[in-house]
């Protein structure tokens, strides 16, 4: 199967990476000594933010990223979790205006790298991600 987010992507023109991007302190990490990481701030412990246009974002080729480069953030859009009484929860992110034509199977298959990936993230991590998600797009959520 092609990749989906080839051709939906293309026809939108990467919207989310003109939204807002969180990245994890595994995420700087990874990223370090990348011209754009200093457009980063800190939100909260743990969690760096920038807001608008992402700086790994060329506007005529797209992401300059490699794929085992891109933050934790990039990989799991257009899903979202909100973390509640010790629990992560997982939404589709209808800010993305394609999110409908995902395969249910894209969707399975990212939700449960994410779960994998998100056994290293510490309470504190959650916690502020959640509250980016819950001020910035609790309206656009719809469970899976
Ligand atoms: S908003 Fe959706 S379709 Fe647009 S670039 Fe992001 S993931 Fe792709
Ligand atoms: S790192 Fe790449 S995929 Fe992520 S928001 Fe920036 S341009 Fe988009």
């Amino acid at each position: 199967m092609k990749n989906i987010f080839k051709i939906i992507c293309k026809k939108c023109g990467g919207k989310c990476c003109k939204l807002n991007m969180m990245l994890t302190k595994r995420d700087s990490i990874k990223l370090k000594g990348k011209t754009g990481l200093d457009k980063f701030k800190k939100y909260k412990e743990g969690i760096l933010v920038h807001w608008g246009k992402c700086p790994f974002l060329d506007e005529g080729c797209g992401c300059t990223l490699p794929q085992k480069t891109k933050p934790f953030d990039c990989r799991f859009f257009p899903l979202a979790l909100i973390y509640k009484g010790g629990k992560i929860n997982l939404f589709l992110n209808k800010k993305c205006p394609y999110a409908d034509e995902i395969p249910k199977e894209v969707l399975i298959k990212t939700q449960e790298w994410a779960l994998k990936e998100l056994i290293n993230w510490t309470d504190k991590e959650l916690e502020s991600y959640t509250e980016l998600i819950k001020k910035h797009s609790s309206s656009k959520l719809s469970p899976i």
